[in-house]
């Protein structure tokens, strides 16, 4: 049976998260995990194992994580007469926010320097990290110190476009009324899903936890410490005009399943292999980023393995049964495109594996449903209707009213002694299906493709063809994050051979036999030699592989 760690939701959750955990959705922008993972354990004081339901130990221990606002800053940053959801209680906020700064800066001849906000202003949205075309509150900074941490916000009623009353005599404090931080299945929470990663993978190693901890702790409290104090000064501001030390957001955790799955302790493994580097601290966040939504594919693929199964993932079986293969097209062009079909045709695997997985949940939740109440008929089908409603809240019209309509086919045909009970249950677990799976496939089956693109471990990032690649920032993060900083080079073939055992990465010919792919895709062993000699060339470029001779290039890190 599955078991979770965090808060195991009961009430209507999308069908992913009873699979995946609470939660991953398309809507979140691939920087967001890093954003989000790094609030979340600033949040903890920067200790992982926390917000965890019965494990009160001690009068520290923290049940939510707790994040200032930072309303002041984000609107001094980002709100200006550009912005797309216009409202007047923020053009006023922003306006006094600037007033009251411009008397801070007052220089000693009582001149107030504008200049000088506008430039502070500029210098701060260089390092904006998420804007597409997005709102002011929903618009994040990449998280060169802790106080650049911001976490994503809605504003109630801002479908409405505008304010429609003038701001002018309300209390500054009311300014930020109605900007909701945690509203329930609407945010995604990959990065709250991350923090759990580490902490279950972590929890019968506490060095390599504590190892981890200090050094995010150290990346975004010693770097950057000017930039780290103009963004306090500025939303410290703001807490004065209002009156308050700014207010907080209080976050619960979700929840991920089967604690025990070695995949987390393999993911933690990994991030502390990679966080021992001198790198300069925007590189390591870059790549840090990369680490993160490479996990989380990962994660994806593992638990849509048709092999995935809770006693696998508590006994620790799941590493090899559920290794997925992911065959990495480094030709292209090059052998007329042979490998990039077979590549591509493995990422279509990876959506219908998923889907799989989803459909399955559905029909076994409707078995164990529908045998609680053993009988047949109208009953059944107004028994299952509402038990749908609570467990999936399939409350959104469209949905709930093609439902609607198909149940009542299936009851007039069952009525007319057309179906077997069997068939009855078929039946609806088709429609049932068919209903939830619009929301899966427009808020989670596209997440993996578009966090792979944005990591360099799909392309093309438009267009057809789509497979597995391996960009060069990508590569470097995996050879940081498997190769212990100082030991010793290893030679290609062991590199390829770790890649396919941790992640299920195949590219020469030795991993393609492994993976079964020589047997199962048909194509001349000749394809993946010729795969491995290309991605010599590429680590040699990229400055990852010395070639010594023609029967030794090692692969070292830097
Ligand atoms: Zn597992």
């Amino acid at each position: 049976m599955t078991t979770h760690y965090g808060n195991f939701g009961q009430g209507d959750y999308p069908v992913a998260a009873r699979i995946w955990g609470h939660r991953l959705r398309t809507g979140q922008s691939w920087i967001e995990y890093l954003l989000e993972f790094l609030g979340v354990l600033a949040g903890f004081k920067y200790r992982f194992g926390q917000g965890l339901p019965d494990r009160e130990e001690g009068d520290d221990y923290q049940i939510e994580y707790t994040i200032p606002q930072r309303l002041g800053l984000r609107r001094f940053v980002f709100y200006d007469e550009r912005e797309k959801t216009r409202d007047s209680r923020d053009t006023r906020a922003t306006a006094e926010l600037r007033k009251r700064l411009r008397q801070l800066v007052v220089e000693p001849d009582g001149y107030e320097d504008t200049e000088l906000l506008d430039q502070a202003r500029a210098l701060l949205r260089s390092f904006s990290a998420v804007e597409e075309d997005r709102s002011w509150y929903a618009k994040s900074l990449f998280p060169v110190h802790e106080e650049f941490l911001l976490w994503e916000a809605s504003r109630k009623g801002s479908t409405l476009k505008e304010y429609r009353l003038s701001a002018d005599n309300l209390p500054l404090a009311q300014l930020d009324q109605g900007i909701e931080f945690r509203v329930r299945n609407f945010f995604a929470r990959g990065g709250e899903m991350y923090y759990l990663f580490i902490s279950a993978g972590t929890e019968t190693s506490p060095e390599v936890r504590s190892r981890i901890s200090n050094r995010l702790q150290k990346l975004l409290t010693a770097n950057n410490q000017a930039l780290g104090h103009l963004a306090r000064a500025i939303d410290a501001a703001w807490g004065d005009l209002i009156a308050t030390s700014n207010g907080h957001i209080h976050g619960t955790l979700g929840w991920i399943p089967d604690p025990g799955c070695p995949l987390y302790q393999q993911f933690a493994n990994d991030l502390d292999t990679f966080l021992d580097n001198d790198l300069d601290s925007l590189e390591c966040l870059e790549l840090l980023a990369h680490l993160i939504c490479f996990h989380i594919i990962i994660y994806i693929y593992h638990r849509a393995h048709p092999a995935s199964h809770s006693e696998g993932h508590s006994s620790g079986s799941c590493l090899e049964a559920c290794r997925p293969d992911l065959l990495i097209d480094l030709l292209g062009e090059q052998d007329g495109g042979i490998l990039r079909e077979c590549s591509a045709s493995l990422l279509r695997e990876q959506d219908d594996r998923q889907l799989s997985q989803a459909r399955e949940l559905v029909m076994e939740w409707l078995r164990v449903r529908a045998a609680e109440l053993r009988t047949g008929g109208d009953d059944l089908l107004e028994y299952l209707q509402n038990e749908v409603q609570q467990e999936f809240g399939v409350a959104r019209t469209r949905t709930k009213h093609k439902l609607d309509n198909a149940v009542r086919e299936i009851s007039v045909s069952y009525g007319a002694g057309e179906q077997s009970y069997e068939k009855l249950i078929q039946e609806y677990g088709k429609v049932l299906f068919e209903a939830l799976s619009s929301d899966f496939r427009r808020n989670f089956l596209a997440v993996h493709r578009k966090l792979g693109r944005a990591i360099g471990l799909v392309a093309p990032r438009k267009g057809s063809q789509i497979r597995f690649v391996l960009g060069n920032t990508l590569l470097k993060t995996l050879v940081m994050a498997t190769l212990p900083r100082g030991g010793a080079p290893i030679r290609l073939g062991e590199f390829l051979k770790l890649l396919y055992h941790r992640y299920g990465i195949v590219i020469g010919p030795g991993e393609a036999h492994a993976a079964g792919l020589v047997e199962r895709l048909r194509i001349n062993e000749e394809y993946y030699s010729r795969n491995r000699d290309a991605l010599r060339a590429r680590m040699q470029r990229a400055g990852l592989l010395i070639q010594y001779s023609d029967a030794t290039a090692l692969v070292y890190r830097r």
